[in-house]
């Protein structure tokens, strides 16, 4: 054979695409015998792969179907493991005479005696973004990544370095704090220009991403957690996916996501009508925005319609939870998705975990909106969602401006609108977010913001429903979305090396910032395993001398919270609240542990808040 015709052959031979289990790419890596629905998804990469033909031999394994996609480069196995024990088998590729084994595994489900019990009213959430809690690892800060970004503190909008190593460092500074959860923005690989660092542009579904930590060390932070008896709780998104996904290089089918093939070829953009499922009026034009347009052009719509995306997607979250015994999950964009596939989603995922807790981001203005999206709602007309808890984005919305402002009336008549909620003890409550303006919008923190403050979280921990931290709320942290979102995601002074400041420490805070960390300290400790706060029921009376009052009771156990929205002291007569004193004539201030005389009126100091145990 002459040279010229070796190296023709040898040129086929790479242009046919010979391959071998070491040049694909098969998701998920590995699975489980003994899960509930016995059907497996393989999705197998390489090139020209649809030409092979899978086969399996292995007791208790069955090949249902294998899909082929508009790329050659995908081929999809649908495999039935029903019957399946733990252990290796190999999966054979064939194209004509040619044929490789790809080794694959599933292994045991973890026993039924350490089920994942999710999270309840009875938890505290924390959220934290990890790029901006902790830089526990600084060698992974500039690492080499497809897509180039540059790490700078200075830049709101680039990474910083934080990680899952800080935030395992800080599981007792947050333990020590009384939360019971923590709520981590995502951590899935987002190989993005300019690093994408909220986490919320997927590139890989199956990978932590490395800038943060490893999938190991995403596991471990999880039994550390647990170690403590907290829980954690992982950031999903199924609407869409980072536009540097390895699917929008090499698309598997036309169908794959919403409007990439429009003709003609134009950008649509989600309109953000969430009331499109309930308004009587909707065109179908807007509807079809909303649900099939993009987020923001970097974040293509990924169309759940499609059965084998739906199928990754459901199958993807039910790895995440079986591999690292995360506790429950929040759900991203949730009214953005098909409804018909989240749903499937919820029921598959309570199907596996009887006991577990999703909650979904419907970030609706009314409390009519929200309670829409709940499980159980009457108001969705027989389409019920499926979705344990969702997101009361309505109190967010006011309560900044009422408690600064004293006007504690607003929120009486808001948690009149509770009634709508199929299961008021499942929606999630919150002052701030990732997305909005700091409960403290602006500067200066004075006192009059630690009175708002002392109330707000009181209020928040108070009232029935899942209440939900944001990172540096303990610490007075501040800022607005006006210059942009990098200003309600600032660094924690202290989770960097060589910070000057360090505010996980008291030495670090100032007296201001002490006070309202120890003030908040001792409402979580109190509020850890009281199950009067968690599940019990709620009397509330109208605002009166601008003072809030509710009770809180179960069994024969009851505590009264008053809230003072006034500058001034009150001295407030106590008849009208006879039906839930009930002719007591004493209690105990759990903030200052003294015995209160319930006599003909009781003293409050302006902007006070009290909480007395009957
Ligand atoms: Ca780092």
């Amino acid at each position: 054979m002459n040279r010229h015709l070796f190296l023709r052959l040898l040129l086929a031979l790479f242009t046919t695409g010979v391959l071998s289990a070491e040049n694909i790419h098969v998701e998920p890596a590995f699975w489980w015998s003994g899960m509930k629905n016995p059907e497996l998804q393989l999705m197998v990469y390489g090139k020209d792969i649809a030409r092979y033909r899978p086969s399996v031999d292995y007791p208790g394994v069955r090949l249902k179907q294998a899909v082929t996609l508009e790329s050659p480069n995908y081929l999809l196995i649908y495999l039935d493991v029903a019957e399946a024990h733990p252990g290796q088998f190999s999966i054979r590729f064939t194209q004509g005479k040619r044929s490789f084994d790809y080794p694959y595994e599933l292994k045991q489900r973890q026993p039924q005696a350490d089920a994942i019990q999710g999270f309840d009213a009875s938890d505290v959430l924390y959220l934290i973004m990890p790029d901006r809690f902790a830089n526990g690892d600084p060698t992974n800060d500039q690492i080499p990544m497809r897509t180039p970004y540059q790490v700078d503190r200075q830049n709101p909008n680039a990474r910083h370095g934080g990680d899952l190593a800080g935030i395992e460092q800080h599981l007792d500074y947050l333990n020590d704090l009384g939360v019971t959860a923590i709520w981590l923005n995502p951590v899935l690989e987002n190989d993005m220009k300019g690093g994408s660092y909220h986490g919320y542009a997927t590139t890989d579904y199956y990978r932590v991403d490395p800038r943060l930590g490893t999938n190991e060390a995403y596991v471990q932070l999880i039994e550390q957690a647990h170690q403590r008896g907290m829980k954690v709780v992982m950031d999903m998104i199924f609407n869409h996916c980072g536009s540097d996904h390895p699917w929008m290089k090499d698309v598997p089918s036309h169908d794959w996501f919403n409007h990439l093939f429009t003709d003609p070829k134009e950008y649509v953009q989600t309109n953000h009508d969430k009331e499109a499922y309930f308004d009587p009026y909707v065109s179908d034009f807007d509807k079809d925005a909303m649900i099939n347009g993009w987020f923001v052009p970097s974040m293509p719509d990924l169309n759940q319609r499609n059965p084998h995306v739906a199928k990754y997607l459901i199958q993807n979250s039910i790895w995440w939870i079986e591999y690292s015994r995360v506790d429950g999950i929040r759900q991203d964009t949730y009214p953005y998705a098909d409804v018909d596939m989240m749903r499937q989603w919820c029921e598959e995922v309570m199907n596996e975990y009887p006991n577990y807790n999703i909650v979904g981001e419907a970030w609706m203005n009314y409390t009519i909106g929200s309670a829409y999206w709940q499980t159980g709602s009457r108001l969705n007309f027989g389409q019920d969602t499926k979705l344990k808890s969702v997101m009361d984005f309505r109190l967010m919305g006011i309560a900044s401006q009422a408690f600064r402002e004293g006007n504690l009336q607003t929120l009486f008549e808001h948690l009149c609108y509770d009634y709508v909620y199929p299961d008021i003890y499942h929606v999630l409550r919150f002052l701030e977010n990732h997305d909005t303006d700091r409960f403290l919008p602006t500067l200066p923190i004075d006192a009059s913001s630690l009175y708002a403050f002392k109330q707000g979280v009181t209020f928040l921990l108070t009232i029935p429903g899942i209440p939900q931290l944001y990172y540096g709320q303990e610490l007075l942290m501040n800022g607005n979305k006006s210059k942009g979102d990098g200003y309600i995601r600032l660094d924690v002074p202290g989770g960097w090396p060589g910070d000057p400041v360090n505010q996980f420490e008291r030495a670090g805070r100032s007296s201001v910032q002490n006070e309202a960390w120890d003030f908040l300290r001792a409402l979580l400790h109190w509020r850890r395993g009281n199950e009067v706060i968690a599940y019990g029921r709620m009397k509330h009376f109208m605002v009166y001398q601008d003072v809030y009052v509710y009770e809180r009771s179960r069994g024969d156990k009851s505590y009264l919270i008053f809230l003072n929205g006034s500058r001034h002291g009150v001295d407030l007569p106590l008849a009208r609240y006879a039906e839930v004193i009930q002719g007591r004539k004493v209690a105990r201030d759990v903030l200052t542990g003294q015995e209160v005389a319930l006599g003909q009126s009781l003293s409050l100091e302006g902007k006070g808040v009290r909480i007395l145990e009957l």
